[in-house]
């Protein structure tokens, strides 16, 4: 049993070296990504349930590496977070998004997530400020998504920096709503234009009573307060039914479309989307 012991003990060590070292290549690949360009933004639509047609779409990165091709966020923000490298892709994805809006989406709006350390960045309001001048766009056409997390810290500066976007006329989105701490109180403080209600909940939704309920909630709360209500995550037929019978605004997901480089959009017309 001891060598047993010794040999699982070793097997964990190796097992840790090898997290290690992956981060490392990681990281110094995430470098040379900043410079070369190797992002690429992903669009997937948003369906506007009032009008059935879409009028939004959300920004989403991949990494296309050179060798090991298309890599998904969960596998690079993180790293990017904790190296601070977030700012420099966050300020890439502004631009970027921007651009493409002008260019490619004719009057929609477009939503781009900030992460908490971005967000909080001293230059941050300053790179949305120059992603609309450079590309041109309205400020009314783009979105900010954050999360929670973004508010915990210091709730005082994050207010202040919602107020200045708010002012530049930039809407504000709360993402992944349901799955922080202290959602009321948040809802109640801060200008929020939309909830996104988190996937989680979504999924649930036509097969729990008490789900159901929480959502009926969620957009009772968000319709008091002014805000759109926006669905994320919704697959399947049913959940669209139960979602617009509860008086979601807009839906997002799979069963609108899948996110998808910019060209790919074509087939994605309203009357394409919903049946
Ligand atoms: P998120 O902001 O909550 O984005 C929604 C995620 O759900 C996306 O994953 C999207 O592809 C996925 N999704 C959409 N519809 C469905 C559906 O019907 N079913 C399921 N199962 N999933 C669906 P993705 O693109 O992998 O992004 C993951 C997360 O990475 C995002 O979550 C966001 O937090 C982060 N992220 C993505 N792009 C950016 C970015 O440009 N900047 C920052 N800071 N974070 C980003
Ligand atoms: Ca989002
Ligand atoms: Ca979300
Ligand atoms: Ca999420």
């Amino acid at each position: 049993a001891k060598i047993q012991g010794r040999n699982t003990y070793c097997i964990f060590e190796e097992g840790m070296d090898a997290a290690v070292r992956k981060r490392r290549v990681l990281e110094a690949d995430l470098s040379a990504a900043i410079e070369e360009e190797q992002f690429v933004l992903y669009l997937q639509p948003r369906l506007d349930l009032h009008s059935s047609g879409i009028t939004g779409y959300e920004a989403l990165i991949r990494w296309n590496h050179p060798k090991k091709g298309i890599i998904e966020p969960a596998d690079f923000i993180p790293v990017a977070e904790q190296s601070a490298r977030i700012v420099a892709i966050g300020e890439w994805v502004l631009k970027r998004a921007c651009q493409m809006a002008v260019e490619q989406l004719g009057a929609a709006r477009i939503s781009v997530n900030v992460s908490p350390l971005q967000f909080r960045d001293r230059g941050f309001l300053d790179s949305v400020r120059t992603a609309l001048e450079e590309s041109g766009l309205k400020a009314a056409r783009l979105e900010i998504e954050i999360t929670e997390n973004v508010l915990i810290e210091d709730d005082e500066r994050a207010l202040e920096i919602l107020k200045a976007l708010k002012k530049l006329g930039v809407g504000i989105s709360l993402d992944d709503f349901g799955t922080g701490y202290s959602s009321l109180s948040y809802l109640s403080r801060f200008p929020f234009d939309s909830i996104k209600i988190d996937r989680s909940f979504v999924h649930s939704v036509s097969g729990s009573e008490n789900v159901l309920a929480i959502v009926e909630t969620i957009v009772r709360l968000g319709r008091a307060l002014g805000m759109r209500i926006v669905a994320e995550g919704v697959e399947t037929p049913e959940q669209l039914v139960l979602l617009q019978a509860e008086g979601c605004d807009e839906i997002q997901g799979y069963l609108v479309g899948r996110p998808q480089p910019l060209g790919s959009h074509a087939t994605m017309l309203p009357d394409q989307v919903v049946e």
